[in-house]
């Protein structure tokens, strides 16, 4: 595999082209199961490292406040293109620098400050833009949350019961740590009864929704939000998706000007780039074998005695608990990186410890799976987990299991140093 050399680079800064390497061998010898990580294209990459990062493009495709835009249009408007084509939506804005901006845009497009919102709670699983206090949306907006039940999963019932009392103008829905499919279609039902607006982010599950792997939120929410860069598989970024062509123009003014200045025109671009991989028949596959991979992982996980929230899982995340257990999500995360195996700490429902220590451990497919494992690799992977969770404080068998699953990594290498 060749593409853009960085060759430039170790002439003219050693130190970041020695950072970039040693980050390449992190990213090849480890195994990479943060459930919001992914491994994109070398094309992707190679589009990111284009001439478009020079241009200024402010305003939207063929309505600019530059000139020289006329490739850029282009690569924004099919960016555009291909994103409606892939979620079955009118709109769509591919400027969002990430997936907070467009979460910020959504509200301020739909909201005054101190409206309200109804979003699922961070440490039940939602975001940290879906209301909490320390974010933006819980900061200028007035914000109540919903969360899940003992079992792990959401109660539309109760969430039905907490909107009826809030009477908020939006609902969020979508989470970032939520292993059970979404119900779009039943918040729908919910909005309605309250008169709210429904908004879903889809930032984790935007790749199982596109290949049709998870229920879509279309036709059901009003706006949809999403990262290009989780599940989608793209560049770093954010989208913003509707139906509605006011919503659609409000939308875009609360990006440009509203939030940002001139967008990314080579991370635009390298959606698109990210869109045709999308729309390609390959991705099907892909979808299916990151929820077989979660699945296997979860069913090997339980198999060995270990707690998983709602017991298993519909896509492409396990959440553990250890709250039956004498050591922490924190502890977990220490040992498993250990031995290679980069995962995040969780906080769980019903968690008892602080949200820097948490009781769980949340382990992703997505990554692993773009680098061509399946349910094989994951059932090795799924023991070595369990060997490590059995005897947590064993640094020797750790150090052990970091050069075995280096060996495994090894024989599924998704880029080559100073080629990328
Ligand atoms: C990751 C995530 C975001 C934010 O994305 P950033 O690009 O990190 O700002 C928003 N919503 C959900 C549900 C997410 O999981």
């Amino acid at each position: 595999m060749s593409f853009i050399s960085n060759a430039n680079l170790e002439t003219a800064d050693k130190e970041i082209f020695d950072l970039v390497e040693q980050e390449c061998e992190r990213q090849t010898d480890h195994l990479e199961m943060i459930a919001s990580e992914n491994f994109t294209s070398p094309a992707v990459m190679e589009t990111m490292g284009s001439v478009f990062t020079n241009k200024y493009a402010e305003g939207y495709p063929y309505k600019r406040y530059y000139g020289g835009c006329e490739f850029a249009d282009k690569a924004e408007q099919l960016a555009i293109d291909r994103a409606c084509e892939i979620f079955g939506c009118n709109y769509a804005n591919v400027q969002p620098h990430s997936g907070s901006q467009a979460n910020g845009a959504v509200y301020a497009a739909l909201l005054k400050a101190g409206d309200k919102i109804l979003g699922m709670d961070l440490s039940h699983g939602g975001h940290l833009t879906h209301g909490s206090k320390p974010s933006f949306s819980g900061k200028n907006y007035s914000a109540f949350y919903y969360g899940v039940e003992l079992d792990g999963r959401i109660n539309y019932d109760r969430v039905l019961d907490i909107a009826k009392i809030v009477q908020p103008k939006i609902i969020v829905c979508g989470a970032s740590a939520y292993a059970r499919e979404i119900d779009f279609k039943r918040f729908r039902e919910i909005a309605d009864e309250v008169g709210a607006i429904l908004f879903a982010d889809i930032a984790h599950i935007a790749g199982l929704v596109a290949a049709g792997e998870h229920m879509s939120p279309f036709p059901y929410a009003d706006v949809v939000t999403t990262t290009t860069h989780k599940t989608l598989r793209g560049p770093r970024g954010g989208m913003i998706m509707c139906n509605d062509e006011d919503i659609a123009k409000k939308i875009n003014s609360a990006i440009f000007p509203g939030l940002q200045g001139g967008p990314l025109v080579h991370v635009m671009a390298a959606k698109a780039v990210a869109f045709k991989e999308i729309l390609a028949p390959e991705w099907k596959a892909y979808a299916k074998q990151v929820k077989a991979n979660a699945a296997v992982l979860g069913k090997v996980l339980m198999d060995r005695g270990y707690d998983i929230v709602s017991n298993g899982t519909d896509n492409h995340l396990v959440l553990v608990s250890f709250l039956n257990k004498d050591f922490s999500g924190k502890d977990a995360d220490a040992a498993l990186g250990n031995a290679g195996i980069t995962v995040n700490k969780n906080t769980v429902p019903g968690e008892t410890r602080s949200p820097f220590v948490t009781s769980g451990i949340r382990v992703g497919s997505p990554a692993l799976t773009a680098r061509g494992m399946k349910e094989a690799e994951f059932e090795v992977i799924g023991n070595k987990i369990c060997d490590v969770l059995d005897d947590i404080n064993n640094t020797d068998l750790q150090a052990n299991i970091k050069e075995e699953l280096k060996q495994l990594a090894r024989n599924f290498v998704i880029y080559n140093k100073s080629t990328y």
